[in-house]
């Protein structure tokens, strides 16, 4: 048996061991279809928190289906048509279920008349916080991660379903929308503002962002000639992180060794009551507490939700349990961002979460590439997540690190990823079998050594004991 054929192997053999944890959060997302784009109208009218609306949804089934779930709680269905046809339909709990005259197979459309509330509160099993970020006078941004989009339009509302995304939002005039993607066109009468964008890259609901408020849009040019355009309710005290925009770009660019995955980006400035996550990556226009950008030192903050426009957006995570593959990079290129910065050097900010954190949490059965409970996977994924990045660009250093980076971007752009995915890119690119490596990393009982850090020594806490919370850290 040759290196190479041996090296193979053994790769295979890794990846047929690796676990594929249960789903975290299981009741979202539908079986036998996929949504290949969804079309949202809204009639938003911020005096009221009701907002009728209509989704058209072209998907595809995998199978016949004579009867089908979309996710939805957001309030009241008028209507739902399946290829132009009226279908009989009723809710149950968070479904749509849908009962269409005809079976449906192959491609099919949905249409559902709806009427969304901005006051509807259902309980989510990770933050129920999120959903709609209603502002002050009316207007609001959207906060669907995890498993919130389903309140604002029927969906399929899966992490790993993507889809191409157009909006048509009618506002009262004096008001402005913002949402993914690019404006394509604005229609005003004496009364109201029509806008519609649409988006050039798919995404899965939860990155969704639909947002309308009192904004200022602020329009410009990142590296490559990338089209900026950010809104704001407050360009004067906002501009100076504006302006900054370009060159954290560049610095991404640079560190991350890719162009930015998408066609525009911006920053969305939203007027809301306290969110537990005041920031969300939603994909092409990452969504910030409006006050925060007017805070210097937010700009690690901003970093980080750029970061995950790479990891986490461009290339998703195909369960919640992968999530250390969008919040363990962010978290690592923040970090990154603030040593380069004036900020605590990598080794300062990691050791902790080394040394206290991730070893507790291995003592409790809970690691990086299997969180166990939905609302562990955030503050998990961030501070273990985080480690298991830094581990790996510790023992194969930069220029290989960045090679795998690279490759697996490349590789999984525009889809969705598992732990698995990663190993097997790794070890194909990295010149070595990384697969054990990596494994005892995301699934091991015990923390592995740190390379690079013989001094460092795991010490969890009590065991058994409560985890010990990470370091309070913004954004999502
Ligand atoms: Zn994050």
């Amino acid at each position: 048996m040759s290196l190479s054929s041996m090296a193979a192997a053994t790769a295979l053999a890794v990846s047929a061991v690796t676990p594929s944890p249960p789903s975290l959060l299981p009741d979202l997302g539908n079986d036998g279809y996929q949504v290949a784009a969804y079309d949202l109208t809204y009639d938003v009218n911020p005096s009221t928190t009701l907002s009728p609306g209509t989704a058209r949804i072209a998907a595809v089934a995998d199978r016949r289906l004579s009867e089908f779930r979309l996710d939805y709680a957001g309030g009241a269905v008028g209507k739902v048509r399946v290829d132009g046809r009226d279908a009989a339909f009723h809710l149950d709990k968070e479904k749509l279920v849908v009962d269409p005259v005809a079976a449906v197979r192959g491609a099919f459309s949905v249409t559902v008349d709806f009427t969304a509330d901005r006051a509807a509160k259902v309980p989510s099993q990770v933050d129920d916080t999120a959903g709609w970020a209603n502002g002050p006078d009316g207007g609001f941004a959207w906060f669907g991660q995890p498993d919130r989009a389903h309140l604002f339009f029927p969906c399929n509302d899966a992490v790993d379903d993507k889809a191409y995304f157009t909006y048509h939002v009618t506002v009262p005039k004096g008001w402005t929308v913002a949402a993914n993607g690019s404006l394509v066109a604005r229609n005003d009468t004496k009364s109201a503002s029509t806008f519609t964008y649409a988006s050039a890259h798919p995404f899965a609901p939860q990155l969704a962002q639909l947002a309308v408020g009192k904004f200022t849009m602020v329009t410009g040019t990142g590296p490559n000639g990338l089209p900026l355009r950010s809104a704001v309710p407050d360009p004067v005290a906002a501009k100076p992180m504006l302006d900054q925009l370009p060159s954290f770009l560049d610095w991404l660019q640079q560190r991350i060794g890719r162009r930015f995955p998408f066609e525009t980006v911006g920053l969305l400035g939203a007027d809301h009551a306290v969110q537990q996550t005041d920031a969300l990556e939603t994909q092409t226009l990452p969504v910030f507490r409006a006050g925060a950008l007017a805070e210097p030192q937010e700009a690690p903050v901003v970093v980080h939700e750029l970061t995950h426009q790479w990891f986490g957006d461009s290339v998703g995570v195909a369960d919640w349990h992968d999530i250390w593959l969008s919040e363990g990079f962010a978290i690592y290129f923040d970090s990154l961002y603030s040593a380069e910065h004036g900020g605590p050097s990598l080794a300062d900010e990691f050791r902790w979460s080394y040394e206290t954190l991730d070893p507790t949490a291995r003592a409790q059965g809970i690691t990086p590439g299997n969180p166990t409970r939905p609302d562990l996977m955030f503050p998990l994924g961030r501070g273990t997540g985080s480690l298991v990045v830094y581990a790996l660009r510790q023992k194969v250093g930069d220029q290989t690190f960045r090679r795998i980076i690279d490759a697996y971007l490349d590789r999984y752009r525009d889809g969705s990823a598992t732990s698995a995915d990663f190993i097997r890119v790794a070890t194909s690119v990295g010149g070595q079998d990384l697969g054990p490596f990596l494994h005892d990393w995301l699934y091991g009982v015990t923390t592995p050594p740190m390379p690079g850090h013989p001094d460092w020594t795991p010490k969890p806490s009590t065991p058994g004991g409560a985890l010990p919370a990470p370091a309070p850290r913004p954004g999502s």
